[in-house]
């Protein structure tokens, strides 16, 4: 049976041998009696001769009901046996050993017990005693293991996600990101969410810059990336700002806080393309629902102008009879091509009734750059069939002019298709169409250049009369394109002529006035 030490009022003072403390023994004593954690003393087979009442506090097991016992009192079968054979070989071999234990207390309950032990040598050099010290460390685990659990399940949260997400310092080095993210790393290279900041900053200006000093978040936006020989990729790029207190010794007191940038990413190339392809699409329906009323318009006006020649020619007759009745000799059909006449001036007025409107389409501002590409976008089955070779050369600056939107794309989808038709008459040499835009003082002018034959110099204006057509009486011909695209152009107060000077093909000027308050600087 393991004897308690017992305690002397007398003790001798400390010696210092005793580490140089002047402190009297009765003092460790009462010092290891009150502390805080459970110390217990065996000796070398581990038998416990000492208890503090800490150790009771937290095991549960009184005084008398421990000692003499083993420490194994305590051990609960869930501990590895390798964890007790690496706590005994680093204890006999007289080095203190620390780790984690589960405890069993006297009621059956559980606790993890962050236990050292320490050896203690006696002056032959054995090993005499053991001192243990145990807390119990249950809550500290349970709250790492909670932190752990939500770590791992917002990791696997933002691992999963469908959209790219990536966490970033105030410097913009990535401290986190996901799976989707590192795709974007492989489609964009290093470093996407760098890129994707920049784009974001050059398209908001100053109020990006607003929002990052302030730590302000941003609402999806779109972003648009272009790189070399890959397709332009689109992304909705959204920014939230949280802050963390710096978890260093040095912040305890005095707290430090870090704002970390998380950038959400979704690619929505796909969706723009989607949309870019139905945009195009009405276009073209609506495109050719136009082409379809000014080519009636132009039929009618046509037929209209033809029929009243004749016409004419009959009210010049009946004028005629009218001064021979006036002179008594009066013409037995006179009242009947009259009468004719009337009729026919009235069919004349329900046809032009007939001639539908132009559309209701407002002047708006009208961007040209955006108008000619979209014409080539129409145009891309015909130039790819006919392996025609595109130039496209926008203005840098400002091509916006005021008009109606789907007649000026009218306007340059026919000259467009004059070209390519030009070309395609042309056997051999190159096939060529180009396209410019440029800002003049108070203007924007648009070149169409084609490849094919060139009109002859004789035929400049002539070109641009209603049926007038090279073409000769092929039914597709009505002759009637040019002469809508500059009915269009007068209508925009613009002018339209062919270049004189210009002998490797045909050139076409389309000059058009910039938009009210519109300059080329702008
Ligand atoms: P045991 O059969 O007692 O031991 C398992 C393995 O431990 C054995 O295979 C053997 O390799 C090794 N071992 C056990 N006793 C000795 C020995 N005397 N010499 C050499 N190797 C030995 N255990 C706890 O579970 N909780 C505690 O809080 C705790 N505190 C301790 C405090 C001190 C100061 C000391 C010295 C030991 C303490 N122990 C504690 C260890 C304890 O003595 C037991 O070894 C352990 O509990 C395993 O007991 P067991 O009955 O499950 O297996």
């Amino acid at each position: 049976m393991a004897r308690q030490p017992a305690a002397h009022e007398s003790e001798p003072q400390a010696s210092p041998e005793d580490g140089g403390s002047s402190l009297p023994t009765h003092l460790f004593r009462q010092a290891v009696e009150q502390a805080a954690l459970a110390i217990s003393i065996t000796d070398a087979r581990a038998n416990i001769l000492y208890a503090n009442a800490a150790f009771q506090r937290i095991t549960g097991y009184g005084q008398q009901e421990v000692i003499g016992h083993n420490e194994s009192i305590l051990s609960y079968h869930i501990t590895p046996k390798l964890v007790y054979e690496s706590l005994w070989a680093q204890i006999q071999r007289q080095r203190p050993w620390n780790g984690l234990l589960v405890n069993k207390r006297k009621d059956g309950n559980r606790y993890l017990a962050d236990v050292t032990i320490t050896p203690v040598v006696g002056k032959e050099g054995h090993t005499t005693h053991y001192l243990g010290m145990h807390r119990d460390v249950t809550e500290v685990h349970r709250l790492e293991r909670q932190v752990q659990n939500q770590k791992t399940l917002i990791e696997s949260v933002v691992d999963a996600a469908q959209v790219a997400i990536v966490l970033l310092d105030e410097q913009e080095r990535v401290l986190l990101d996901n799976q989707e993210y590192k795709k974007l790393i492989g489609d964009l290279g290093k470093e996407p969410a760098v890129r994707l900041l920049a784009a974001l900053r050059a398209q908001m200006g100053e109020a990006y810059t607003k929002a990052y000093e302030k730590h302000r978040n941003i609402a999806a936006r779109e972003v648009f990336i272009e790189t070399p020989n890959r397709p332009a990729r689109w992304f909705s790029c959204a920014t939230s700002w949280f802050e963390e207190h710096d978890v260093g010794a040095d912040a305890f007191y005095d707290p430090q806080r870090r704002h970390y940038l998380l950038l959400t990413i979704q690619d929505i190339s796909e969706l723009k393309r989607q949309q870019e392809a139905l945009r195009i699409n009405s276009l073209r329906a609506l495109l050719s629902e136009q082409e379809r009323i000014q080519g009636l318009r132009e039929t009618l006006a046509g037929a209209l102008y033809q029929l009243e020649g004749p016409l004419n020619m009959l009210s010049a007759a009946a004028n005629m009879m009218g001064r021979r009745r006036e002179a008594g000799s009066d013409l037995p059909a006179s009242g009947a091509i009259e009468e004719a006449i009337r009729k026919s001036r009235e069919v004349l007025e329900t046809l032009r009734a007939c001639i539908p409107d132009q559309g209701k389409e407002a002047m708006q501002p009208v961007n040209l750059n955006e108008v000619l590409a979209d014409v080539l976008k129409l145009a891309t089955t015909s130039l790819l069939g006919s392996g025609i070779v595109v130039e496209w050369a926008p203005t840098a600056e400002s091509a916006v002019v005021n008009g109606h939107p789907a007649q000026l794309t009218n306007l340059f989808k026919q000259l467009v298709a004059n070209a390519v038709e030009a070309v395609n008459e042309q056997r051999g040499g190159q096939r060529e169409l180009r396209l410019s835009c440029r800002s003049r003082p108070d203007h924007v002018e648009v070149f169409v250049e084609d490849s094919g034959p060139g009109i002859a110099d004789e035929l400049r204006f002539k070109v641009f009369q209603p049926f007038f057509t090279t073409k000769g009486a092929s039914k597709q011909h009505l002759g009637l394109g040019l002469a809508m695209a500059q009915e269009v152009v007068s209508r925009h107060g613009g002018t339209i002529d062919i270049d004189p000077e210009y002998d490797a093909g045909c050139r076409v000027r389309v000059q058009l006035p910039f938009a009210t308050g519109m300059n080329h600087a702008q």
